[in-house]
């Protein structure tokens, strides 16, 4: 479960203009189809948020959610995990996958927090730009940049960050918006690079959202509905997959 860890030196270079102009053209038109702006899915504190994206990792939303309302009831409080036994954390979580190696990953990630910081808060990566506040995320065990991207985006910090997530990834491959071979790790720069650098965080999340839309609606894993795409006079997959 553990993500990949970013690469020190970015592995891509800068977008050129019509890339940037492509990933604009398909921004605006899966916003009519979804109708942007999307609204933010929960308000969670950005520990809490940490927690439900670990907890989310290749596990539907329905069953990560239920495991983090399952933490929730039985501790008061995150510190509270932390020195419970981690098989009842794991017995807590059985709903996700993998609940062996996330409940230990969960119980190391709040502890290590807690070491650096002295208390479980992540509050103060409101004062701090985008890129050293994810870099200081992803220094915590298993944090790689959808789970850094999340916690600033999604949790009530409300930060201009880009997560990429498996449909996102997915879709944004189809549309040759990144290479075949690249992974999700890599693909937030790369992603994040061909948008305006001063977006908003509602704009950065709509992008995430309607690529994400789009993945579970129409552009399907498994036979892609391009029928009903809007998006076919730029995708150089559309009627191929
Ligand atoms: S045209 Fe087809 S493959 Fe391309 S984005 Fe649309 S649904 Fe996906």
């Amino acid at each position: 479960m553990r993500e990949p860890a970013p690469a020190a030196e970015p592995a891509w270079a800068p977008p050129d203009e019509a890339v940037r102009e492509k990933a604009l053209e398909l921004h605006r038109r899966l916003c009519q189809t979804y109708e942007c702006p999307i609204p933010y899915f929960h308000s969670l504190d950005p520990v809490s948020e940490l927690i439900s994206s670990l907890l989310s990792h290749r596990t539907r939303n329905a069953d990560s959610g239920r495991a983090f309302k399952a933490l929730r009831a039985r501790f008061p409080d995150w510190d509270a995990m932390i020195e419970a036994e981690t098989g009842e954390v794991e017995e807590l979580i059985q709903g996700v996958r993998w609940p062996e190696l996330k409940a230990p990953r969960l119980q190391e990630v709040l502890r290590a927090l807690r070491d650096r910081q002295g208390k479980l808060d992540l509050d103060f990566l409101a004062g701090m730009e985008v890129e050293p506040a994810r870099r200081w995320l992803e220094a915590l065990p298993g944090v790689g940049p959808k789970t850094s991207a999340a916690v600033l985006s999604f949790s009530v910090l409300r930060m201009p960050a880009l997560p990429v997530d498996s449909h996102h990834h997915r879709v944004a491959q189809r549309l040759a918006l990144i290479g075949p071979k690249v992974d999700v790790g890599p693909s937030h720069a790369i992603l994040r690079a061909q948008l305006p650098a001063d977006w908003s965080a509602q704009a950065l999340y709509d992008n995430h959202e309607i690529l994400m839309l789009h993945g579970q609606k129409i552009c399907h894993y498994r036979r892609p509905a391009c029928d009903r795409c809007p998006l076919t006079d730029l995708c150089p997959s559309a009627f191929k997959v």
